[in-house]
């Protein structure tokens, strides 16, 4: 593997951290995947597909559990320090609904 590919690999994983989770798996808009890591005995990475049957369906879910954004909204600070998703960003289009996410907390948004 070359230097190249190493610091893309860097790259990749500290975006890694920020995502959301549904279901026990990570949420990858950007790659259309979810991601389920185990550490149990034998550590392993389970992805599952948007376009996969089982993928599409939890997609699917996962989109009916989101909040919708209004990108003109003047939003309160919270006083209680939780984020107030001021900025949102949009990430792609999954099953024709327009993802977008938090750029502080990283919460996702349709
Ligand atoms: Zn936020």
């Amino acid at each position: 593997m070359s230097k190249n590919l190493n610091t893309n690999e860097e790259t990749h994983e500290s975006m890694a951290t920020a995502l959301p989770e549904f279901k026990g798996y990570t949420v990858d808009i950007r790659l259309g995947q979810f991601r389920k890591v185990s550490r149990k005995d034998n550590p392993s990475i389970e992805f599952l597909d948007f376009d996969s049957a089982e993928g599409k369906k939890l997609v699917i879910e996962y989109i009916q559990s989101l909040d919708e954004f209004s990108m003109d909204a003047d939003i309160p600070e919270p006083t209680d320090g939780s984020c107030s998703h001021k900025h949102i960003e949009l990430i792609g289009k999954v099953l024709g609904y327009d993802i977008a996410r938090c750029i502080k907390c990283g919460k996702h948004f349709v």
